[in-house]
C-alpha cells in the first residue's frame, strides 16, 4: 500500500511507527497510509531548518523570487497529476481541485514580487542629521497546520509567503489528504529551494502539540475548526509564539427583494453545494428578505437542486463529489436529523443517497431546510456539508443582524440591485469578508484573507501584505553620522526629540 512519509531535509527516509488511513472517498476504501509523527520527528525537521535558514535568509530577494517563479512553472506543468491526486484523497471534482491549486498559485505569483514588497520605509532628515529606516526580517522557523478542505490552496497561502520572506517553513497537513503538500515540497526542491527550507511532518494532535511547544519555532499559522483554532492559539501564544489561527464559518447570503433571483439561484447552487459544502467560504445559509422573496426563491431553488449531479471526482459532469470520510458523512447526516428534530422544515433530504457502482463512497445528496430559526443548534453550528438552510427575515435590518450576531464571521454576501443597500450592508455587517453580488468573496492573493469573531484568532490575516507582516519582524534603525562639529553632543539625560 502507498505510504505518505514525512519530507525532511529534501527526503522521505524517516521511519514511522504510527500510521493513519487515507481513504478514497469515491469508493470508501483505504487507499494509502500516512506516517503519524511525534516530537522526535519534528526535532529532525527543526534541526535541518536551523541549518538551512540563515543561508536562505541571506539569499537576495531576487534570487528567492526566482525560486517562486520556477515553482509556479513546475506546478502548472504538473497540474493534471496534482489535481487528480488531490481529488483522489479529498473527493472534490477535478476542475475544483485545479481551482484549489490555482488559488494557492496566485499567492506564489504575489511572492514573485517579494523584492519589491520587502523594501522598507525610509525617512531622510527625521531630525537634524538623522535618518530613520526600517527593514522586515524573517522570523526564523515558521510552521503551518492545515485543514483537509483545501489541501492545495491553504498550504500555499502559508508556505509561499513564509519562504519568500526568508523563513524556513514546516507544514503539518491534514492527515486526511496529506499528499499534495509533500508534492509541493518536492517541487520546491526541484525549483531550486535549498533542502530544509520547506519540509512536511505528518501527524495528529501529538505532532500539533510538539509544534506548539517547540522552542525553535517562532510562528504558527493554523487553519481548521474553531475549537482547535482557539486551542492552538492559546497554547502557541503561551509558548511565546506568534500565532494566527483561522476557524470555522457559517456564511449567510442575504437576498434583497430587488435581487436577480435567477442569478442568485445559480450562484447559491455552487456556493452552497460545490465541493459538497466543505468550504469555509461556502454559503450554507440564505436569508430572503420579505415573504414574497422567500416564496419565489424557494420555488426557483427546488428545480436547481433537483438538477444537481453528484458523482465521482473524475466525472466531468458532476457538480460535486463525496465528502472526505465516513465520520464526516455521519456527522453531516447527524446535523440534518438535528434540524428535523429542532422543527425546521426539511424540504429536500439528501440522506441515503447512493451512487450506483460506488455504494460504499461517502456521498451525500443535496439537502434544503426552510423555516430555520436562530435558536436552533443546526443554525448556530457549522455543518460543513451539502446542506442549505433558509432563514427568513422580514426586512433589511433583521437580515443584517443575522450574520452580524452569529458566532462566526468569516464571509457574507448580499444580492441586490440597490447600491445604497449594498454599501450600507458592507459598512455595517460584523463579518470579515463581504461579497456584493459575489457569493464566495475569497479575496485575491494580493489582498488578504481572514474572518472575524470565532472564525479567526490572532490579529493578522493570510497572504497579501498581512501575510508578509505575519512572517516577518520589523527592525527600525535611527542613524546619525556626527561630523564632530558643534551640536553633536546632545544632552543625553533628556529623552531625545526631533524638534
Ligand atoms: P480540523 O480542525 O479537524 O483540523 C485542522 C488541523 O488541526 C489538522 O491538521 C488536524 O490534524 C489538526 N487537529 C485536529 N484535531 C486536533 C486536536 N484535537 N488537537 C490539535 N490539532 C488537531 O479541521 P478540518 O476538519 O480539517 O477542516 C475543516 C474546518 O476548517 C472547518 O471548520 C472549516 O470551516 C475550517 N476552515 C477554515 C478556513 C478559514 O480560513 N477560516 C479555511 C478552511 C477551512
Amino acid at each position: 500500500m502507498r505510504a505518505v512519509n514525512h519530507f525532511i531535509e529534501g527526503g522521505s527516509g524517516v521511519a514511522a511507527s504510527r500510521f493513519g488511513d487515507i481513504f478514497d472517498p469515491n469508493s470508501g476504501a483505504v487507499q494509502a497510509r500516512v506516517a503519524l509523527g511525534d516530537a522526535a520527528v519534528l526535532d529532525l525537521a527543526v534541526a535541518a531548518a536551523l541549518k538551512a535558514q540563515p543561508g536562505w535568509a541571506a539569499t537576495n530577494p531576487q534570487r528567492r523570487a526566482r525560486v517562486m517563479f520556477e515553482f509556479k512553472r513546475l506546478v502548472e506543468a504538473n497540474m493534471e497529476e496534482l489535481a487528480h491526486l488531490l481529488s483522489s484523497e479529498h473527493g472534490k471534482v477535478i476542475a475544483d481541485s485545479k481551482g484549489d491549486i490555482q488559488r494557492g498559485l496566485e499567492v506564489i505569483e504575489f511572492c514573485c514580487g517579494i523584492p519589491h514588497i520587502l523594501k522598507g520605509e525610509y525617512t531622510q532628515g527625521a531630525g537634524p542629521g538623522i535618518d530613520v529606516y526600517s527593514m522586515r526580517q524573517p522570523l526564523g522557523i515558521g510552521a503551518g497546520i492545515t485543514p483537509f478542505n483545501f489541501p492545495g490552496m491553504i498550504p500555499l497561502w502559508m508556505s509561499g509567503v513564509a519562504i519568500a520572506t526568508g523563513n524556513a517553513f514546516i507544514i503539518k497537513p491534514s492527515e486526511r489528504d496529506p499528499s499534495i503538500p509533500v508534492r509541493f515540497a518536492e517541487l520546491f526542491i526541484e525549483a531550486g529551494l535549498p533542502a530544509g527550507i520547506c519540509q512536511v511532518v505528518h501527524g495528529d494532535k501529538e505532532m500539533v502539540d510538539a509544534i506548539l511547544d517547540h522552542p525553535e519555532i517562532a510562528a504558527v499559522s493554523f487553519v481548521g475548526s474553531s475549537d482547535i483554532a482557539h486551542y492552538v492559539y492559546k497554547r502557541g501564544v503561551a509558548a511565546g509564539k506568534r500565532v494566527q489561527a483561522m476557524g470555522g464559518a457559517k456564511n449567510h447570503g442575504i437576498v434583497m427583494p430587488d435581487a436577480d433571483l435567477d442569478q442568485v439561484v445559480n450562484d447559491l447552487s455552487g456556493a452552497a453545494f460545490g465541493s459538497a459544502g466543505e468550504r469555509c467560504m461556502a454559503l450554507p445559509v440564505v436569508v430572503p428578505v420579505g415573504e414574497k422573496t422567500a416564496i419565489a426563491l424557494r420555488e426557483k431553488l427546488l428545480p436547481a437542486i433537483a438538477a444537481l449531479r453528484v458523482g465521482v471526482s473524475t466525472d466531468t459532469d458532476a457538480h460535486y463529489g463525496p465528502v472526505v470520510n465516513a465520520a464526516h458523512k455521519a456527522r453531516v447526516e447527524g446535523w440534518i436529523q438535528k434540524g428535523v428534530d429542532e422543527g425546521a422544515e426539511l424540504v429536500v433530504d439528501g440522506r441515503g443517497f447512493k451512487l450506483q457502482g460506488h455504494e460504499q463512497g461517502f456521498f451525500i445528496g443535496p439537502s434544503l431546510f426552510d423555516h430555520v430559526t436562530t435558536s436552533m443548534e443546526s443554525y448556530k453550528e457549522e455543518i460543513f456539508g451539502p446542506v442549505l438552510q433558509i432563514v427568513r427575515a422580514a426586512n433589511f435590518e433583521e437580515a443584517l443582524a443575522l450574520p452580524s450576531q452569529h458566532q462566526y464571521g468569516n464571509g457574507v454576501a448580499i444580492f441586490t440591485r440597490n447600491g445604497h443597500a449594498a454599501r450600507e450592508f458592507a459598512a455595517r455587517v460584523n463579518v470579515g469578508m463581504v461579497g456584493i453580488n459575489v457569493p464566495i468573496p475569497v479575496p485575491v492573493a494580493y489582498h488578504t484573507f481572514g474572518g472575524w469573531k470565532r472564525s479567526a484568532f490572532g490579529d493578522t490575516n493570510q497572504h497579501g501584505m498581512e501575510g508578509v507582516k505575519f512572517w516577518t519582524k520589523v527592525k527600525t534603525i535611527t542613524q546619525r553620522w556626527p561630523d564632530g562639529g558643534v551640536g553633536d553632543g546632545a544632552n543625553a539625560f533628556v529623552i531625545p526629540t526631533m524638534g
